[in-house]
């Protein structure tokens, strides 16, 4: 019936046109990257109100991220005009908060509930536990509300959790779950999982409402299905009336259910699941026919995006994942240029590679800035490109994530160390003095500042004295001075001329920021413990090397003439910091600024010319999901998200060496690199030439890069002024040795079996496998742990 000629089907090969035109029966559309998926589904909301004279408001199209639905509402207005604006095109959670303004009264809540964020949440879960009085060692707030958020993810209700305990340990986190969510409703607030949970359990419960919306929403499309959770799963099941599991049907009877099933479309590409971190399943793609009997499938073939260099590189590095349906992807855009490797001395010598490589092709190539996108695994891994950037000019832009320097842990350790610099510095001092939390709240601060106010002294001068201090509680008084004890002797340090690195060490130690942080479960606290790590890799760059890169002298250092102290180290900090506030592009033309992003946040999107870097073991795939097979095959699907980005030019790169924890490590090359077919690449350097060309023998696990005499000279007083802190700080607990195989007990992981280990002495950390609790890596040094 559809005329093959209409407007809306050009520039669509036949399947993609069956997709768009499609009527009746649930449709799932499988097909690997680039293959036109969100294409399809755009066109198809098009095609909807265009020839199928659907009300616009009647469709309900899913995406991702707020982006990538502003991005297609554009595009259908682009293709229907402005009617098409009244249809809801938004994520999970935007959809979800929408329906409950509406209808949260129904289950007690006021219309005008909060939306807890993650920070909110766990202020939350602390009070929480506190009254539970559950031993805050074994019941760290982040532990406990990643279990309830995967209860939630479930749809079990704090009752279920409770029901279905199967321990003691799990009648107390079921117990927390239950007087959490009573303070959430005393609050009239939800937290994130809480809003899908809630509209779940409310269409269950009311067909009235399910009826409604389901007559409103005739159309519901989703895009990215692969990565739905069980509870988004069931929210479309309610919405589109028709499951295996079709909830009260006698109820909907009642209710004068006679509105038929809405036409439901769903796009998903099962080897780009990556956030089964998140109850991601990808089983709801893999079961879709299923699941709904009366489902038509569509494959979509032809890859439209990339050359068929990077399609071959592609297909063979999913290829190495277990029970998966073959795909036959392919392309008529050519062979097109080969994949370019090189393998960097470190990540300065690798951010440089990739830097210049932008230029050339700038320059030669026609490759304008805005065409390039720069991968890394983790988030921490953007600094190094952002100082090569900020020092040759060329405008970036970090998405989805904070610049490195403008992230808060960054800035609370800056922050430490410019008030032992400068105890003036009252808003530094303040920032920390409460952080981690150490009981000086906000009444003690403000004694404090009414003293310094009537004796007219610095804020500081006023905590040495805070004795004086009228209506100061004891209890506060005895943590100020714990506190001003601790700064005074890391001070000492400073006065004695330490390195930053092992300030910036002692302080993150001391203050108990980092242990804090690394006993969390919180994903979000794992990634802080990695930009502090990156956060000392540059303080020890600077003690070693004050002017980074191959250009500096150790000579130079050895006399002297180049400052290497704290203080010279927070001046530079501050300039390249104050670069960083540079606006990408002056004149709103992005055309020249190159995008730097962390796989994860790269899904959907494709640029012409993809740098995909850091590709080490321990690295990309991450350290966590080595050894554990599910997790390698879930990165081995983010290595294919990466790859299939590219449009015509694939670099990929590894570094023999990177900084972590100021010790450098020296990973073997991702085993991804090793899936790629030998012939595509092009390797521009290669790890054999590189050692040939005079470098150091990095064979040796324990190498140090530094300088040795600089070390030398300041070892006598960096080992006696450290001995001495830990003397006093804690009871001394040496560093336990471990080999791969060991069992272990932590404080509260529980017990683990230790997976690898890598530095020496204190710069050890170790890959620790905790069963449940997953496989953490903790610097043994700070971590709690011991040997069985
Ligand atoms: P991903 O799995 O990465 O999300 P996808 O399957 O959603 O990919 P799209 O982003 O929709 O793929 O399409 C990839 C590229 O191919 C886009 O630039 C799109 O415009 C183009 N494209 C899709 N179908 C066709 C077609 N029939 N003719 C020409 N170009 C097409
Ligand atoms: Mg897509």
């Amino acid at each position: 019936q559809a005329a093959t000629d209409h407007p809306l089907l050009e520039g669509l090969n036949e399947p993609q046109r069956a997709a768009v035109t499609h009527a009746g029966a649930p449709l799932l559309v499988v097909a690997g990257a680039g293959s036109g998926k969100t294409r399809v589904l755009t066109r198809r909301i098009a095609w909807l109100i265009d020839e199928r004279k659907a009300h616009p408001g009647s469709i309900l199209a899913i995406t991702f991220t707020n982006k990538a639905a502003a991005e297609m509402k554009e595009r259908v207005e682009d293709l229907v005009g402005r009617r098409a604006r009244i249809m809801w095109v938004s994520t999970f959670h935007s959809s979800c908060v929408r329906i409950l303004r509406k209808e949260i009264d129904r289950v007690g809540f006021k219309s005008n509930f909060s939306i807890y964020d993650a920070a909110d949440s766990k202020r939350l879960m602390t009070l929480v536990l506190r009254d539970l009085e559950l031993d805050p060692k074994r019941y760290q707030p982040n532990a406990v509300l990643h279990w309830v958020s995967d209860q939630k993810n479930e749809l079990r209700d704090a009752e279920d959790a409770a029901k279905e305990a199967r321990n003691s340990f799990e009648e107390a986190y079921a117990s927390a779950y239950t007087h959490y969510q009573r303070r959430l409703r005393e609050a009239n607030a939800l937290d994130f999982d809480d809003l899908i949970m809630t509209t779940v359990h409310l269409l269950q419960a009311f067909p009235d409402v399910r009826e409604n919306y389901r007559r409103r929403f005739r159309h519901v499309l989703v895009d990215e299905y692969q990565d739905t959770n069980h509870a988004q799963y069931s929210l479309i099941q309610q919405l589109c009336g028709q499951s295996f599991e079709e909830t009260g049907t006698a109820d909907a009877e009642e209710a004068g259910e006679r509105v038929g099933p809405s036409e439901l479309m769903v796009v998903g590409d099962a080897d780009q699941s990556i956030y089964a971190f998140r109850g991601a399943d990808i089983r709801n793609i893999l079961d879709f026919e299923q699941d709904f009997p009366d489902a038509s499938t569509i494959l979509l073939e032809q890859n439209y995006r990339s050359t068929q260099t990077i399609l071959t590189a592609a297909n063979s590095v999913i290829g190495n994942n277990r029970g998966r349906k073959p795909k036959r992807l392919w392309t008529d855009a050519g062979d097109g240029e080969r994949i370019v490797g090189y393998v960097s001395d470190d990540e300065h010598d690798e951010a440089r590679f990739v830097s210049e490589e932008i230029d050339k092709l700038v320059d030669d190539a026609g490759v304008r800035p805005a065409d390039v996108a720069v991968f890394y695994r983790t988030n921490a891994q953007s600094r190094v490109f952002e100082e090569v950037f900020i020092r040759t000019g060329q405008p970036y832009k970090v998405v989805g994530g904070v610049r490195f320097y403008e992230r808060r842990e960054v800035r609370d350790a800056l922050a430490y160390l410019r008030m032992l610099v400068n105890t003036a510095d009252e808003i530094s001092l303040r920032r920390v003095l409460n952080t981690p939390k150490r009981g000086i709240g906000d009444r003690a601060e403000a004694c404090i500042a009414a003293l310094a106010e009537r004796d007219r002294t610095t804020f500081w001068e006023a905590l040495t004295r805070a004795a004086d201090a009228p209506g100061l509680a004891t209890r506060s008084l005895k943590n100020i001075e714990a506190f001003v004890a601790m700064v005074q002797e890391i001070q000492s340090m400073v006065e004695a001329d330490e390195r930053p690195d092992v300030i910036l060490e002692s302080v993150l130690e001391r203050s108990g920021y980092l242990s804090e942080l690394e006993a969390s479960d919180d994903p979000q606290d794992a990634t802080r413990v990695e930009n502090l790590a990156e956060l000392v890799a540059v303080a020890r760059e600077f003690a070693e090397d004050p002017q980074p890169g191959p250009s500096a002298d150790p000579a130079d250092i050895e006399a002297g003439t180049v400052a290497v102290g704290l203080g010279d180290f927070l001046e530079r900090v501050a300039l390249v910091a104050d670069a960083d506030q540079i606006p990408d592009s002056p004149d709103g033309d992005d055309s020249g600024v190159v995008t730097l992003m962390t796989l994860h946040t790269a899904k959907g999107l494709e640029f012409p010319v993809v740098f995909l870097t850091g590709l080490e073991d321990g690295v990309f795939p991450h350290q966590r999901s080595l050894g554990d097979q599910p997790e390698l095959e879930e990165e081995r699907r983010l290595a294919y998200v990466g790859l299939t980005r590219a449009q015509q030019r694939l670099y990929v790169s590894r570094a023999l060496v990177r900084s972590a924890w100021g010790a450098p490590s020296h990973n073997p090359a991702s085993r991804f690199l090793d899936e790629l077919p030998v012939d595509l690449v092009d390797w521009r350097r290669t790890a054999v030439e590189q050692t040939r060309w005079g470098r150091p023998d990095l064979t040796g696990g324990s190498t140090r890069l530094g300088t040795p005499t600089d070390a030398g000279r300041r070892n006598f007083s960096s080992a006696a002024m450290r001995a001495d802190v830990a003397a006093k700080s804690k009871p001394a607990r040496p560093i336990p040795s471990l080999e791969p195989g060991d069992r272990v007990v932590h404080d509260s992981f529980g017990m683990g079996t230790v997976v690898a280990v890598d530095g020496v002495a204190e710069k050890s950390v170790a890959s620790i496998d905790f069963g449940s609790e997953g496989v953490k890596r903790l610097l043994l040094r700070y971590a709690p742990v011991e040997k069985l």
